[in-house]
């Protein structure tokens, strides 16, 4: 560790930080690992290992099928209540279930249903291709299913970016929308530029066109301070293996409004979604609720560990968190600026803090082989996303600011010392 006086300034910030014990309640095998990649896979906790480890031995293992009367069948309607608080949703409105792309499909379809004879959906470029997939995907199905003359066919409108696509445009977003509009659907922050966009005004702008709005909260949720009640929010989906310290493949939450609740189908229907799943009754009736969108058995191993990585974060509460995330991430554009602006990175980020997640994207024409020297020599993990952005991930649970300071030196070094060059630019399956 170099101890200049810049790391000193990153002592003292951590000395001062609420938030600092934290750490100690998640497995860090190797110290020396700067680990900037949270918002791909959260770090493990402690106790989801000793979650999973007790649900595997006592409860599969021992219970076997009697498990499901203790705490498996409940679990995903249980999980969706600790989620809610931290995305402002009232009880009863959020499930955790399946993978976002298959909520998204879900709640799209549901949504599309009750705006009968609109036909444009919008969503824009910075929008992570999954979901710009399952939109194309719903529009291939019900176009083939509707045939011709039922109102036409649905179309899908992406709205672009500036500022060499950090920011979405929102003039156009906002000429977009018209009495066609039947969906928007946004990331509410975008995956590689990080930008947050304002929920509540971009919520109010779609209906007063009379569209319904889906935010996909993947990149916000554990994040930034998100208040869907409260701004009228219709649909959301989100992911837990990112912020939420649910682990690989952990389930995704979806979010329906209450007071749309009982007028959406959901698309996929099947036993665990349907109002007495133990009547075995030949034909489906849905649940009430938010329930309905359920479909088959849910991972639940997965969603025992996922639950349990949810403590730190409600106990932290997300005024705290969104706090330290901010601090975290105008302290590493700070030293940005200063160290790595002259050796050629430019910020693919929001300056304006107000319109930032968690996550900070560092431009350099040599990003993915300076990514590939970080791993491979620097024991520092950031990620990478096309075309050029080296992507840091900040979690205000177990980052600290020496982590941040020793990440920005060793993104330096990988360039002063050339280290980047002797990598391929050939890139490896997962970047
Ligand atoms: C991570 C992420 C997803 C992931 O989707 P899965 O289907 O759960 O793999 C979807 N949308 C956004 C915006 C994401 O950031």
């Amino acid at each position: 560790m170099d101890f200049s006086p810049a790391s000193d300034f990153a002592s003292r910030l951590d000395a001062r930080d609420p938030l600092a014990g934290y750490r100690s309640r998640f497995a860090i095998p190797d110290p020396d690992l700067v680990y900037l990649d949270g918002n791909s896979l959260g770090r493990l906790t402690l106790a989801a290992a000793e979650r999973l480890r007790q649900a595997v031995e006592d409860q599969w293992g021992r219970e076997l099928i009697r498990g499901y009367n203790q705490d498996w069948w409940q679990a995903p309607g249980r999980i969706g209540e600790k989620i809610a608080p931290l995305i402002g949703a009232a009880p009863g409105q959020v499930i955790a279930s399946d993978t976002v792309s298959i909520n998204l499909f879900k709640l799209a379809a549901a949504a599309l249903e009750l705006r009968p004879g609109r036909t444009k959906i919008i969503t824009d470029t910075l929008n992570f291709p999954s979901d710009l997939y399952i939109l194309q995907g719903l529009v291939r199905l019900l176009s083939r299913s509707q045939g011709e003359g039922r109102g036409g066919q649905h179309a899908i409108l992406r709205i672009g970016s500036r500022d060499g696509d950090v920011t979405p445009d929102l003039d156009a977003l906002a000429a977009a929308l018209d009495a066609q509009t039947a969906l928007v659907t946004l990331s509410h922050v975008t995956f590689k530029s990080g930008y947050l966009y304002d929920m509540a005004a971009i919520t109010e702008l779609a209906h007063r066109s009379g569209a319904l709005v889906i935010w996909d909260l993947s990149h916000a949720v554990g994040a930034v301070t998100i208040e869907l009640d409260t701004c009228n929010a219709d649909f959301a989906v989100g992911c837990t293996y990112k912020y939420l310290n649910g682990g690989p493949g952990a389930p995704a939450f979806l979010y329906v409004r209450e007071a749309l609740q009982e007028q959406v189908v959901s698309p996929i229907w099947g036993w665990w979604g349907q109002q007495k799943p133990f009547a075995f009754g030949l034909d489906y009736v849905p649940a009430p609720g938010v329930t309905r969108f359920l479909s088959g058995s849910q991972p639940i191993m997965s969603l025992l560990a996922m639950e349990t990585a949810l403590a730190p974060l409600l106990e932290a509460g997300m005024p705290a968190l969104r706090t330290k995330s901010l601090m975290l991430s105008e302290y590493l554009i700070s030293l940005a600026d200063t160290l790595l602006a002259p050796l050629g990175f430019s910020l693919g980020s929001p300056r304006d803090p107000a319109r930032r997640g968690s996550h900070v994207s560092l431009r350099h024409p040599e990003g993915y082989r300076i990514n590939r020297a970080l791993i491979e020599e620097l024991n520092l993990i950031p990620d990478f996303r096309e075309p050029d952005n080296l992507r840091l991930g900040l979690t205000p649970l177990y980052t600290s600011f020496s982590e941040v300071w020793e990440g920005i030196d060793r993104i330096r070094r990988a360039v002063e010392e050339k280290r980047y060059e002797k990598y391929s630019p050939d890139k490896l399956t997962v970047t």
